[in-house]
């Protein structure tokens, strides 16, 4: 990305980088993976459209417009045609850069502007706060008013979205932070010293997919350390085109981190790993570069790290039920992790593993996609519904907490039977203790 200057029409720094742009050989050979193609069929909600439109900007040919702006947040950033094109070119990072610009050319103003800006410079950026933010979620639950609302049927008369939120909200526990030991010792013969990224979302909403990757690694012989001062990975402040705030999250994250004596850093949250890995483009220019490097060779998905390990299986109990498994965009097209959680849930005794047809297909989440274009959204989902109901699996397995909160809702909407867990909680009731 070129952080200096504006380049073309577009109207402030840190645009998309012209390079990378002027890769597309515009072969097309990446129109049959991206999702928003495949709902609308129109090239502008392609990548190569949507490549094509940044580089009339980038050359002066086209204004930023309020359409260019739709059209960054219309992107899944999915990364699927980053897996199929042929000469690396990354549309979901174009549009990512895109809505950063957008900020610049049509900030949000009033009401909509303010609680923007606390949520992503205040709320985010600060855990405790973030914690205290759900309690009048934890009250709502468990005071019994979710129950009067939801057979009110008060929320048909909000927008789509409300009723969206509402219904996605797991039952919520107490916050798991504080409740994390600093250090979890490795048990058996120790096998390493490793450090667990906390994600906002996995720990808020699913705290109990935290707790079971931490027993997970410490019963496999690795000594857990999570350190409590780490912050948002930033993921959500580019999602919402908020770089700056981004960059500082990354720089705190990063100084934490390389302060520990560790052999990796693990996450059981995809979106974060990948937003950790790319902390090395993130902070270009502001980092050393053999320590960003550094960061980015211990940074590991939990089932990546596992597999690079080798999983010990004595001990593990049979679980005797048929699974199948979403890949999460941000594990396989960002992180190129596809076949390791596989191998992990086919390790656990008893499992009977169902491949579905189209695993690595969005399933319409995307951060706020799927509050914001709730009908796309549900188009997308439907199909990826579609797709796990023919495996008649049991469960549906995943490792992302945004993928995880869109299924669940998806299955109950549906009525289907299944139940959606982490690779980790499988791990974890197959591990004894
Ligand atoms: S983005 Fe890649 S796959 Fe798509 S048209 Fe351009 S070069 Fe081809
Ligand atoms: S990131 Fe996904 S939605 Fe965006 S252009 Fe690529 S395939 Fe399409």
């Amino acid at each position: 990305m070129s952080d200096t200057q504006c380049l073309g029409n577009f109207p402030v720094a840190d645009a998309p980088g012209y390079e990378e742009m002027l890769q597309c050989m515009r072969c097309g050979f990446c129109l049959p993976t991206c999702p928003t193609f495949a709902l609308t069929g129109r090239e502008r909600s392609s990548p190569r459209g949507r490549v094509a439109l940044a580089r009339a900007v980038a050359d002066e040919k086209l204004e930023f417009t309020k359409a260019l702006k739709e059209e960054s947040f219309f992107c899944l950033d999915c990364r699927a045609c980053t897996t199929a094109c042929p000469s690396g070119v990354q549309a979901g990072f174009v549009m990512e850069a895109c809505r950063n610009q957008a900020q610049g050319a049509f900030p949000m103003t009033g009401v909509t502007g303010k609680l923007r800006e606390f949520i992503l410079q205040r709320m985010l950026p600060a855990p405790d706060l973030l914690q205290t933010s759900m309690l009048p979620a934890r009250l709502y639950q468990t005071l019994g008013i979710q129950w009067l609302v939801r057979h009110s049927h008060i929320l048909k008369l909000g927008p789509d979205w409300m009723a969206k939120a509402e219904g996605m909200m797991p039952q919520l526990h107490p916050p798991l932070r504080q409740q994390l030991p600093d250090v979890v010792p490795a048990q058996g013969e120790q096998r390493g010293r490793v450090a667990f990224f906390l994600g906002c979302v996995m720990t808020l909403m699913y705290p109990e997919v935290s707790r079971q990757t931490v027993k997970v690694l410490a019963h496999q012989g690795f000594e857990v350390i999570t350190p409590k001062e780490q912050k948002c990975c930033g993921a959500p402040h580019l999602t919402e085109g908020d770089r700056k705030t981004a960059r500082e999250l990354a720089m705190h994250n990063f100084e934490l981190f390389m302060q520990l004596d560790v052999d990796a850093i693990v996450t059981d949250c995809a979106g974060c790993g990948a937003a950790l890995k790319e902390y090395e483009e993130l902070l270009e220019g502001a980092g050393e570069h053999e320590r960003l490097e550094a960061f980015r060779g211990k940074v590991r998905d939990i089932t990546e790290f596992l597999a690079e390990q080798g999983l010990r299986t004595e001990g593990l109990q049979p679980i005797s039920q048929s699974v199948t498994y979403h890949e999460p965009c941000h594990l396989c097209h960002a992180q190129g992790i596809s076949e390791q959680p596989r191998e992990l849930l086919k390790a656990i005794p008893g499992v009977e593993f169902r491949e579905m047809n189209e695993a690595n297909w969005c399933c319409g989440s995307a951060a706020t996609f799927s509050l914001k274009f709730t009908e796309e959204s549900q188009q997308i989902l439907d199909r990826k519904l579609a797709n796990v109901k023919e495996t008649e699996a049991d469960l549906l397995v995943t490792a992302n907490p945004g993928c995880h909160l869109q299924l669940a809702w998806g299955l109950k909407q549906a009525e289907m039977p299944q139940k959606v867990v982490h690779v980790t909680e499988l791990l974890g009731r197959a591990t004894p203790g």
